[in-house]
């Protein structure tokens, strides 16, 4: 049976039998690993051990049937190719052991090199480097080091030290100097620490070394940090890892070896050129590690031309190849180069954009495939002001971008005293370990928030970001003290009033305050550029892609804008209307008063005076409006909001009442306001006498809204413009509801409209759950839908999202309910299930209904795809996130058909 087994399930890959395709199975640098083999790249030859052997592994506690006697025979074919046995005395095989998982997860999981040394075939290894002592011991002291600690835990500080005291002891700082019977020596120190933590000898078996090593990296998998960092990702927890057996080269074998890191384009720019760094003598380890100062890559040139025009002419097959930035890791042993890693290189925002337009000029890509290449988070990014970096600026620290943008100010270390200095006109930056719901106005109060516990889902995080407020968390390197106000961090300390800087797109820290520029990416969307600014590659390639995008999109991307002044600047944005003008706004200001005495109203004479002096104002309004819409279709929202928002609040006509009583004033009137106060009083205002129940209940108030809107439509089509505009009726349930307001609606527009050839459509929102399940009927009465998927979800799950957003939704997130806030990210399968029953229903009962989406989601990458795929029209977003609605609804045309994939 077991033998069975063995034979189908097929555990290990030899480098030639795998490719970049198989990522699941091989791990990224493993199917990596593979595909530089099969191009004929100089790499060393090895074997990877799958992702499906370390899930079974994780899910046991032990190696699956087989995977042992797979190992060995991969083994035994590496020794016949390489002519040498693992670990022989005389001439040994060494090998490193590496982990490497389908997503890259820098530094989470573990590598040890060097595997097969012991204290005899360290004599070996010398004798087969010429007699190099000082390598092979070298290279044994490295082995102990990495296996004591990734496989045994011993702490890492306890060979650090052991090799500091050796540097002392010869009076040198650099590992450089040490000598071939120092390091002997250091092998002593090691193995002694090695003892004392683990109970036993290092193993001296070599096969024994090398199963301990593959198990560890399995283990590595679950490790704090990287489940930690996976959390924070989103990248799934059950992928595992694979692990890569490579056979050793050797870069410490003098000053003619060393080792390497370069990039086929700059990941910060996208700018072609040489970007990487190389360091003589060394193992790769070294190089990240930061032990000694590397050398630019370009004086690899000067150092060994041969092998340097190799590796150019490698990174250029390469990036041909993978269509795409790669990074690379390599090895130079005794002038001899070998290729350890490539993978698609990660890149910043701006990069990125520049990067996929510029294969598109080398024609290695086609627009499509640029498109797809980019994201919305990224333009998003790019839009967001940021600090204007120079040298004299170091981050102190780096935290989890959590919330992204640029801010200064003041540290503050409490929520009660960033409200306070605010108030006083400081920018302050509240800093706190983590920030709980008692810490709301705090953040409400400060440009930024910065804490060093918890990630991008900790309260801090997902509270920022709803806010838009720029934010780090989890800079754990900050060491924070409340009660005395301040924080210390890589030996400066930073109290309250001091100035500090966090950038919540890279999660970067530093003191003082840095100054900020704005985004060069905004300022092209709003044609603010001049001839030789447009030209930077950054705007060129953001240029030719939103062309592309918007050439490819189906959905119809408008802004939600309730002024003439959005309203513009959402045109220069690229909306092509607006989906959702609210007008609430319109009775505010000193308009207020005339609210109050519709509300106050005793006879219909009162309440139609107060109406008629609201008319010509809001109408005013909407000329403005439709002016800057020129031709676009504009969906004007009735009014929304339950009426005592207009008034006082409670406790402050209390106090009026009480005051003017005492100066024995006239308080009818502020006695008549708190009754009315008193009177429509809710306990669930946002369940309560709101939107469409409004119209129903106040007579004349849609009707002189209505009426406002089509008046206003007309004088701009007298006036030589042109009008589109659509009625909204907000949070209909039932369609007797739209119908009662239809009747009256279509009765005025009937007698305004008159010659004037303006044409009106009424529709309504879909926000409430009932109007999704009944759409079919209310569709009858609607020539458009618009998705309010803001109250929606509210409706939707039950959350008053005022409330949940700092009351538990952290806690949700950390449980997995949900992967992203479904404020964020439209919950595709519940709330997202009715906008889909909605749009069919709707549209079977009348076919050519207009569908769009007016919520916060309409601006959110994932939901804009979901959208596409459910077929709506529009979506309508804030004017600022107009341009990601752009790109993602043609990335969503892409993603559907496909891009090129030669
Ligand atoms: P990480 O995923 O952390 O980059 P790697 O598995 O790539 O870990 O190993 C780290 C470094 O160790 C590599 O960059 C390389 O320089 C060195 N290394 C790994 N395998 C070998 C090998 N077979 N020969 C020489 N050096 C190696
Ligand atoms: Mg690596
Ligand atoms: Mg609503």
């Amino acid at each position: 049976m077991a033998a069975q087994e063995t034979v189908d399930h097929k555990y290990v890959y030899d480098f030639a039998e795998g490719n970049k395709d198989l990522k699941d199975l091989l791990g990224g640098k493993g199917a990596n690993l593979a595909e530089m083999t099969n191009l004929g790249l100089p790499v060393p030859p090895g074997f990877t051990i799958t992702t499906e052997a370390c899930k079974a592994y994780l899910a046991t506690g032990a190696e699956p049937a087989g995977l042992a006697d797979q190992i060995e025979a991969h083994l035994e074919a590496l020794e016949r190719e390489m002519g040498r046995r693992l670990g022989d005395p005389d001439d040994p095989l060494l090998v490193s052991v590496r982990s490497g998982a389908k997503f890259s997860m820098p530094g989470m999981m573990e590598t040890v090199l060097n595997v097969g040394l012991n204290d005899r075939s360290v004599v070996g290894l010398s004798a087969q480097a010429g007699q190099n002592d000082r390598f092979a011991w070298d290279s044994y002291r490295r082995l102990i080091q990495m296996f004591g600690k990734t496989v045994c835990d011993v702490p890492g500080e306890e060979f650090e030290h052991a090799l500091e005291e050796a540097k002392r002891a010869r009076g040198t700082t650099d590992d450089l100097d040490l000598a071939a019977d120092d390091l002997r020596g250091l092998v002593d120190a090691y193995k002694k620490i090695f003892v004392k933590h683990t109970g036993r000898e290092f193993p001296q078996e070599p096969r024994e070394q090398l199963d301990l090593a593959i198990r560890a990296v399995f283990e590595s998998w679950n490790a704090e940090r990287a489940v930690v960092y996976r959390r924070q990702e989103r990248i799934p927890a059950d992928l595992g890892t694979a692990v890569n057996v490579v056979a050793m080269v050797f870069g410490n074998l003098g000053p003619d070896s060393g080792t390497g890191v370069s990039f086929t384009r700059d990941p910060a720019s996208g700018a072609q050129g040489i970007y990487g760094d190389y360091l003589a003598n060394a193992q790769g380890e070294d190089v990240v590690a930061g032990i000694r100062n590397t050398v630019p890559l370009q004086e690899l040139e000067r150092i060994d031309k041969k092998s340097y025009d190799e590796l150019l002419g490698y990174m250029a097959r390469l990036e041909e190849h993978y269509r795409d930035l790669c990074d690379i890791e390599f090895t130079i042993e005794r002038g001899k180069l070998w290729m350890l890693q490539t993978r698609v290189g990660k890149r910043t925002a701006a990069a990125a954009f520049v990067i996929a337009g510029q294969l598109v000029d080398e024609g290695l890509i086609d627009l499509n495939e640029a498109l797809h290449r980019v994201n919305g988070a990224q333009l998003a990014q790019l839009m967001f002001p940021r600090f204007r970096l120079d040298h004299e600026f170091d981050p102190v620290a780096k935290g989890v971008g959590a919330s992204p943008g640029a801010a200064s100010g003041k540290a503050v270390f409490s929520s009660d005293r960033a409200v306070e200095l605010a108030a006083q006109g400081e920018s302050v930056i509240l800093v706190r370990r983590e920030t709980n719901p008692d810490d709301l106005n705090g953040m409400i109060a400060s440009k930024g928030i910065l804490t060093s516990r918890g990630g991008k889902t900790s309260h801090a995080a997902v509270v920022a970001r709803g806010m838009g407020k720029t934010c780090v968390s989890g800079a754990d390197e900050l060491d924070v003290n409340i009660p005395q106000r301040r924080f210390t961090v890589g030996g400066h300390t930073v109290g309250e009033g001091d100035v500090i800087s966090v950038d919540g797109t890279t999660g970067k820290v530093y003191l003082g305050e840095v100054p900020v520029m704005p985004s060069e990416v905004v300022q092209y969307f709003e044609g603010t550029l001049d001839a030789e600014q447009r030209d930077n590659p950054l705007v060129r390639a953001v240029h030719r892609i939103m062309t592309h995008a918007d050439q490819l999109r189906r959905l119809t991307v408008r802004a939600n804008a309730d002024t003439a002044d959005d309203a513009a600047r959402a045109r220069r944005f690229g909306a092509g209307g607006i989906g959702l003008c609210r007008t609430e706004h319109m009775f505010l200001g000193d308009r207020r008063e005339l609210v109050e005495r519709l509300i106050l109203a005793r006879t219909d004479d009162e309440r139609e005076n107060a109406l008629a002096a609201l008319l010509p104002l809001q109408r005013t309004d909407f000329v403005e409006i439709f002016k800057a819409m020129d031709g676009l279709p504009v969906t004007v929202r009735l009014i929304d909001p339950p009426l005592h928002e207009f008034l006082p609040p409670l406790e402050q006509l209390a106090v009026n009442v009480a005051v003017a009583q005492e100066r024995g004033e006239d308080v009818a009137k502020e006695e008549a306001l708190l009754a009315a106060v008193r009177r429509m009083h809710e306990e669930n205002p946002m369940l309560g006498l709101r939107g469409v129940r409004l119209g129903l209940v106040i007579p004349g108030l849609f009707a002189m809204q209505v009426r406002a809107i089509v008046e206003a439509a007309v004088a701009v089509v007298r006036d030589g413009g042109s009008a589109c505009p659509e009625i909204m009726v907000p949070l209909v349930g039932a369609v007797q509801e739209l119908e009662t307001v239809r009747a009256e609606a279509e009765k005025i527009i009937a007698e305004v409209v008159g010659e004037s050839g303006v044409e009106v459509l009424i529709g309504t929102m879909i926000e409430v759950p009932r109007a999704a399940l009944t759409a079919g009927q209310i569709a009858e009465a609607a020539e458009f839908f618009s998705f309010g998927t803001n109250d929606l979800t509210q409706m939707g799950w039950g959350f008053s999202r005022d409330d949940v957003e700092a009351a538990f939704f952290w806690r949700y997130l950390e449980l997995g309910i949900f992967g992203i806030s479904p404020f964020e990210s439209i919950d595709t399968e519940g709330v997202g299930r009715l906008v889909r029953i909605a749009a069919e229903e709707g549209r079977a009962a009348r076919p050519g209904l207009k569908l769009g989406v007016c919520g916060e989601h309409g601006g959110d990458p994932d939901s804009v795809h979901f959208f596409h795929s459910v077929g709506l029209d529009y979506v309508s977003c804030s004017p600022f996130r107009v341009p990601v609605a752009r790109l993602e609804a043609g990335r969503a045309v892409v993603e559907t058909t496909g891009s090129d994939s030669r």
